[in-house]
């Protein structure tokens, strides 16, 4: 059954129409990759869906969980239990592991934030993407790939339920993006959905159940891996044309 259907998504900035007509059918507990060229309109895509263009700035329909959704912003999004890690990380260089885990969203205890759950609840979802760092080391100190297992973290503190990462392994080395392809398939053996924009066929193959080919604004081709594989000639000519 399908977790989200976006439907017909138009979205347009002055002078340029980023999304034309757009669909997209993500199943429950599947990793759906979204591919397509640099400029293909992966990015706003999800950033309509999370909110960061917001409902009423977009034309089409975004139908999750059985239900209509208008997200007004991120918060909204999140709320319903969609995170998207952008390609730029949103994570802050002096603060901690664990701060930029919570951040703003720590556990609390009578009103105030209670450091001691938060310590052990940042332990636990650190373990859950293969962290072993000390929560207080800082941000600035760890790599970019520990920098996207945090990223993930945090996502999981939120109570994620469709997770959607922006080319993560984009800036990663080989062994930090085999770890994260690694974790999203843990993930699904969870239940969890994820949505993966990514343009590199070897990463599409190692883990995608569909793919939709977005070129120049325009859903060209959508691929059931499980019924008839990946097609990689397909996918390069979906994505060039
Ligand atoms: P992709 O992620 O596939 O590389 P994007 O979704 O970032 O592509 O961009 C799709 C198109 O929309 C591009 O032509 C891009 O320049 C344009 N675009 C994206 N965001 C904005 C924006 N905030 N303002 C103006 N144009 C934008
Ligand atoms: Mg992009
Ligand atoms: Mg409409």
């Amino acid at each position: 059954s399908s977790l989200l259907e976006m439907r017909s998504i138009t979205k347009t900035f002055p002078g340029v129409t980023a999304l034309a007509d757009v669909n997209l059918m993500v199943r429950a507990g599947e990793i759906h990759a979204i591919c397509g060229e640099n400029g293909a309109g992966k990015s706003t895509l999800m950033k309509v869906l999370s909110g960061v263009h917001a409902y009423g700035t977009y034309d089409g329909d975004i139908v999750y969980r059985g239900e209509e959704v208008r997200f007004h912003d991120i918060r909204a999004s999140e709320q319903a239990g969609i995170v998207i890690i952008h390609q730029e990380l949103a994570l802050v260089p002096g603060m901690s592991i664990a701060e930029n885990i919570f951040l703003g969203n720590e556990p609390r205890r009578r009103g105030a934030i209670d450091w001691k759950a938060a310590q052990r609840r940042a332990l636990e979802l650190m373990e859950q993407v293969g962290l072993v760092e000390d929560p207080d080391t800082l941000i600035k100190d760890i790599g970019v790939g520990k920098q996207q297992l945090v990223e993930i973290a945090k996502a999981f503190a939120k109570d994620v339920k469709l997770l959607i990462l922006d080319e993560p392994t984009a800036a990663l080395n080989e062994a930090d993006s085999q770890h994260l392809l690694d974790l999203l398939r843990g993930f699904r053996e969870r239940g969890i959905t994820s949505i993966i924009i990514s343009h590199k066929l070897n990463e599409i193959e190692a883990v995608a159940d569909s793919i939709t080919i977005l070129r120049d604004g325009r859903t060209i081709e959508t691929l059931d891996v499980k019924a008839e594989g990946v097609n990689e000639d397909r996918i390069v000519r979906g994505m060039v044309g």
